[in-house]
């Protein structure tokens, strides 16, 4: 079953769970509420090809698009943790790293 990570609309608590992608979505463990947003499916790193990186920087620079740089840092630290020696992933780590250095100085 595949990993998937979830933030809590309510509480903003962020939690990982394994479900299939057909169930229903999971209730914050923290707060009960139902109203949670997937934030990236572990899965997508375990796909084979040399696609990784470019999903990933779609995805990165989506999230950037909609002012979510957190998300985005989060995004790009667990992309490279799951699929740092993928072919492309350099630049990931380089927007890892940039991302980084930008939220830290505010
Ligand atoms: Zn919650």
């Amino acid at each position: 079953m595949p990993l998937y990570d979830y933030q809590c609309n309510n509480c903003e608590h962020v939690f990982e769970v394994f479900h299939a992608l057909e169930d229903d979505p999971p209730r914050c463990p923290q707060c009960t509420c139902p109203q949670v947003t997937r934030l990236i499916s572990a899965v997508a790193f375990r796909t084979t090809g040399d696609g990784t990186a470019a999903r990933v920087e779609a995805e990165i620079k989506k999230r950037l698009g909609q002012g979510g740089a957190k998300d985005a840092l989060r995004l790009a630290e667990k992309a490279v943790d799951l699929a740092g020696n993928r072919k492309g992933m350099g630049k990931i780590k380089a927007a890892r790293d940039k991302l980084r250095s930008k939220l830290k100085k505010k």
